[in-house]
């Protein structure tokens, strides 16, 4: 993956996250405070000016740059957990101007710990770990498996949707949705369809 075609994925991103911001919200006013969609329009939507207003030798430097504009300019707690994800990629990848299935699976890693050492949400906890985790493992068995980019990404897309979908019947115990206790059990988790929508933006942007 170089640095265009990550350039392409967070504009992808931008445009899932376009695409489904009234989902996101509406999911977000059934467990939390109906702002995910908006979240997420807005930071997405600062990251594409960001991205256009500057030149990236690099692909980590891109998804730096995303991480830091998503924490300055999203309010809700997914700012700052989406902002650790890019963030984390983007100082694992540093310097490298072309990255293998392989890196990329360190640097997913890397996204996810940045993420669990930041909110502490382990999986089932109805997060967007929950369709992050079996995203990364999947992506991580194909690439050991000796799969291209491109199967693995599309791997991690389809256990992120299984991720997403299996936190239904979860009972929240992080974030907002926690406040509803066993109330919050019978409605998807709006972070880890936005998760989805990431993993399912990789996957579009590599098969081109
Ligand atoms: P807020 O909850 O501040 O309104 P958002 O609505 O933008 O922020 O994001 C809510 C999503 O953030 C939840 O659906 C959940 O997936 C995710 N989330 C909340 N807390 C945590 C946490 N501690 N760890 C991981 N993800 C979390
Ligand atoms: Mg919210």
């Amino acid at each position: 993956m170089d640095t265009d075609t990550t350039l392409a994925w967070v504009r992808a991103v931008t445009a899932a996250v376009s695409a489904h911001t009234d989902l996101l919200t509406q999911l977000d006013a059934a467990i939390g405070d109906a702002d995910h969609g908006t979240n997420l329009q807005r930071g997405f939507t600062a990251v594409a000016t960001a991205l256009e207003s500057s030149s990236f030798d690099t692909p980590g430097e891109v998804l730096t740059k995303t991480g830091t504009t998503l924490i300055s300019t999203v309010g809700g707690a997914s700012g700052p957990l989406y902002g650790a994800v890019f963030r984390a990629m983007g100082k694992r990848l540093a310097g490298e101007a072309s990255v293998t299935p392989q890196d990329l699976a360190e640097a997913l890693r890397a996204g996810l710990e940045a993420v669990q050492k930041l909110g502490a949400a382990q999986p089932g906890d109805k997060t967007l770990i929950d369709a992050y985790a079996p995203a990364l493992e999947a992506f991580e068995d194909a690439v050991r498996n000796g799969g291209d980019l491109p199967g693995a990404a599309r791997a991690a897309a389809g256990s992120a949707e299984e991720g997403m979908r299996a936190t239904v019947p979860m009972v929240a115990r992080k974030g907002r949705a926690s406040y509803l206790g066993p109330r919050s059990q019978g409605h998807q988790d709006p972070g880890a369809t936005s998760t989805s929508l990431i993993f399912g933006a990789l996957a579009e942007t590599v098969s081109r």
